[in-house]
């Protein structure tokens, strides 16, 4: 696979002013090179030092000029996080000082600037990651909730891992079974019982389907509920969602159908991430622009995790917001009746009689009244939705298509074995199973693979 032999360095922290910054060095000569650029105040040199020890010093640069007092930390290889020999500069947080440390550290001709991810990549190629402990680095740094860390923290700790490796185990086994029966068929050796076959086969696909399901929750947490408001015009909408996003984003008019089109945004609500649409108001129109807008908003309710349905308190229901209740899925939704503030006489809830949804609320979004009521309803519907799953989740489109892959393989298998085919058919099939589950895992894996997961790291991860 690709070299590992030079030594790479970046800024480790965020590029900007802070308390410190984190400059790490990785590769062989990491250790001895930083020799070059620091002195000890009392303690010893880089070179000198055990690992997982550090030290006080100043940082001078090749005129012996003193940049910053840092403290600077050794990891031998293998027992650091990229598995090589691994320094770290901690200095004064200045994005100008910071800089010039980098630099004077680049000025080494064995060290180059690292590239997007590529301490994470060493670690991985060195198997001190496997892919998809990696990619779930990727999703700790981005995680923007509790239960995003959650997940993110499962999936670090290799829960995927461990249960892809439990369902190639059992194809193995299936496999070597099948090996030792085709190889020695004249041999007293018990016959393959299909039956026992297709059990496991069956049972294997089973728990395959199982994971598989995660995906949705692990999109949920890592990109945020997709959540719609939907309404007939003029029922608040655009006014709720900017209570929610905190901004004056939508349109707020008097004028029914002026929110034309979807606005999008990435809200937090308590500790739910939503990716919030508020979307044209669902009802009859002979106007072109906006029918568009209709037409999207009924689809993107179809693609909905959640949909925020709302109504208006102050006046009697319509026919308009019956059309919208036939669009619903009751189990995404939840009825938020609005304007609570002029709430009349006139409104009758008969129509939802027949509509169970997730949840009803009473709000007033001009005057921001229930607004913690309807959090709650939203953080209950999350919690139901979205939890992280301790024995491994399946985290992003990459690792969805290997499971496919395998779990179409296997069906092929048990196809096969039902049909009454060759068993050298199902070990075929077997075969290419255990091969897409590698490639989920990483041990079987093209360099190109390698560097598009890799690409969507920051520099010095
Ligand atoms: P949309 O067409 O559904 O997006 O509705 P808007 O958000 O544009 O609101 C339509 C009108 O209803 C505006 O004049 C808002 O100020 C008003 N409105 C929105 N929410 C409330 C509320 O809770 N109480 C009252 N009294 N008026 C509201």
């Amino acid at each position: 696979m690709q070299h590992l032999t030079d030594t790479i360095a970046a800024l480790a922290t965020p590029h900007g002013s802070g308390g410190m910054a984190v400059i790490r060095i990785s590769g062989q000569n990491a250790v001895s090179c930083s020799d070059q650029f620091f002195q000890p105040v009392r303690g010893k040199l880089p070179s000198q030092m055990q690992g997982y020890t550090c030290s006080y010093g100043y940082f001078i640069n090749p005129d012996h000029e003193i940049l910053d007092d840092v403290v600077l930390t050794v990891f031998k290889n293998p027992h650091s996080y990229t598995g090589e020999d691994t320094v770290e500069i901690s200095c004064h947080g200045g994005r100008f000082l910071s800089q010039k440390i980098l630099r004077t550290v680049l000025s080494c001709p064995q060290i180059r600037l690292a590239e997007a991810g590529e301490f994470t990549k060493r670690a991985f190629l060195n198997g001190k990651l496997s892919l998809t402990q990696a990619e779930a680095v990727a999703d700790l740094i981005s995680a923007s909730g509790e239960n995003a860390v959650k997940y993110a923290r499962t999936l670090r700790d290799g829960a995927t891992f461990r249960k892809i490796s439990e369902f190639s185990q059992i194809i193995l086994e299936i496999l070597s079974d099948l090996a030792v029966w085709a190889d020695y068929p004249d041999e007293d050796i018990p016959g393959v019982d299909t039956n026992i076959l297709g059990v496991k086969m069956q049972q294997l696909l089973s728990d395959m389907n199982q994971l598989m399901s995660s995906y949705d929750y692990g999109r949920i947490l890592r990109e945020g509920l997709h959540t719609v408001i939907a309404g007939k015009p003029n029922v608040g909408k655009s006014t709720l969602f900017n209570v929610l996003s905190g901004c004056e984003r939508s349109i707020v008019t008097d004028i029914a159908g002026t929110t034309r089109d979807v606005v999008e945004e990435q809200i937090r609500l308590g500790d739910v991430i939503l990716r919030l649409s508020d979307t044209a108001g669902v009802h009859h129109t002979a106007d072109t622009v906006e029918k568009i807008g209709v037409e999207r908003s009924l689809s993107s309710l179809e693609q909905a995790d959640l949909i925020l349905a709302v109504f208006d308190m102050s006046a009697p229901l319509s026919e308009e917001d019956k059309i919208l209740l036939d669009k619903l899925p009751q189990d995404k939704t939840i009825i938020v009746y609005n304007k609570s503030d002029q709430s009349s006489n006139d409104f009758n809830q008969n129509l939802l009689l027949h509509f169970s949804p997730v949840e009803t609320v009473e709000i007033s979004a001009k005057n921001q009244d229930h607004i913690t009521e309807l959090q709650a309803a939203v953080e209950r519907f999350a919690a139901r939705h979205a939890t992280p799953a301790e024995d491994g989740m399946i985290a992003n489109e990459r690792q969805r298509s290997c499971l496919e892959n395998a779990l179409s393989a296997v069906q092929e298998a048990l196809d096969a074995l039902s049909m009454g085919l060759a068993l050298d058919a199902v070990t075929v099939s077997l075969d290419a199973a255990a091969d897409a589950l590698l490639q989920l895992t990483g041990e079987r894996v093209t360099d190109k693979v390698v560097d598009t997961v890799f690409q969507r790291f920051c520099v010095g991860k």
